[in-house]
């Protein structure tokens, strides 16, 4: 019997990922072993899609899409954008507007916060390791988004102190413009900042800014980077906490009483922090008694006692950054 369906199965080709020459399905495939060195592997599922290619206007269309997605995403890695591993490494510019010597914050500075953004968002930071057990499960680790310095520009102004009116973001009103806002971030570091009288450390667009002319990062200069930055904010967060603005963060208690952060994994908080809380700090919103996460990046604690990021902020920034994000222009140049 096994010879007999042998003799039938050898008279056509056969073809390993369909059936075509097989007119019974219940035939032993087995028994085609016997004779290996007559099969030829062959395939046709290229043919089998030109065919449906050439009668379908709609895949035609998802065709030319997924060629021109893989073609970018080649070209994303060979560019070092895309790092192999998948982090996005956003190229910065940082925009440097002083008046006094001491805010013309040198190049090591510069380097020195971009290393300290580095450590924060790939969770390489000394301080990780002072993260409360509780918080550790959902703790983002590395949230695969670098930075790179790619260019800096300096300018000398004669403004004392700025608002956050967005002026020091065009030349026109004394600033610098943004380079490129849709495929770099843009930092500006001023040297003095206040809002209605207080001292304002920093401010950042959120994701729908992008490309915009005023998207970007403002920091004051006595807190950006560390050596010779102004205690307590002396440790470089402040850019890690804008940035995290930028990348679609919202502050951690939600900017209202047990407000919505829209993270599930950080526990509501009844207000902002300040100083150097200790662990455990205990809020009560909507009946449920539990610690806070002060510790993370997008509260107002001093720059010591804020170390990580939560998985859920991760997720938000990743998605920002995406291929379909609406800072995907930051992978292109
Ligand atoms: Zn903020």
């Amino acid at each position: 019997m096994k010879k007999l369906l042998l003799g039938i199965l050898v008279i056509g080709s056969i073809s390993s990922c369909n059936s075509d020459n097989i007119t019974n399905p219940s035939e032993d495939v087995s028994s085609t072993t016997e004779s290996s060195d007559l099969v030829k592997r062959g395939c046709p599922s290229e043919e089998i899609r030109q065919e449906a290619l050439k009668n379908s206007s709609e895949l035609r269309q998802r065709f030319a899409a997924l060629e021109a997605n893989t073609e970018k995403f080649a070209n994303d890695l060979k560019i070092g954008k895309v790092l192999a591993d998948g982090t996005v490494e956003i190229p910065v510019i940082v925009n440097v507007l002083y008046n006094t010597t001491a805010e013309n914050v040198s190049d090591a500075r510069i380097a020195e916060q971009i290393a300290v953004l580095n450590q924060d968002y790939t969770a390489t930071n000394s301080d990780v390791n002072k993260i409360p057990t509780e918080f550790q499960v959902v703790s983002s680790g590395d949230t695969k988004v670098k930075f790179r310095l790619v260019n800096t520009i300096r300018k000398k102004t004669n403004t004392k102190s700025w608002r956050t009116n967005d002026a020091m973001k065009k030349a026109s009103s004394g600033g610098i413009d943004a380079t490129s806002p849709t495929n770099y971030l843009n930092m500006w570091v001023v040297g003095k900042m206040t809002s209605q009288g207080s001292t304002i450390l920093g401010y950042a667009t959120f994701p729908e800014s992008a490309g915009l002319w005023n998207d970007g990062v403002v920091i004051a200069a006595p807190f950006f980077g560390k050596t010779g930055a102004s205690s307590p904010f002396n440790l470089g967060r402040t850019a890690t906490h804008e940035v995290g603005h930028y990348l679609n963060l919202r502050h951690i208690w939600g900017d209202a009483n047990c407000g919505n952060d829209l993270v599930a994994d950080t526990p509501t908080q009844t207000t902002a922090n300040y100083g150097k809380p200790s662990y455990p700090l205990y809020n009560t919103c909507s009946g449920v008694q539990r610690s806070v996460m002060f510790m993370n990046y997008m509260d107002y604690v001093d720059d010591a006692a804020m170390f990580m990021f939560s998985a859920g902020q991760k997720t938000r920034m990743q998605s920002v950054v995406a291929t379909s994000g609406a800072r995907a222009g930051l992978r292109v140049y």
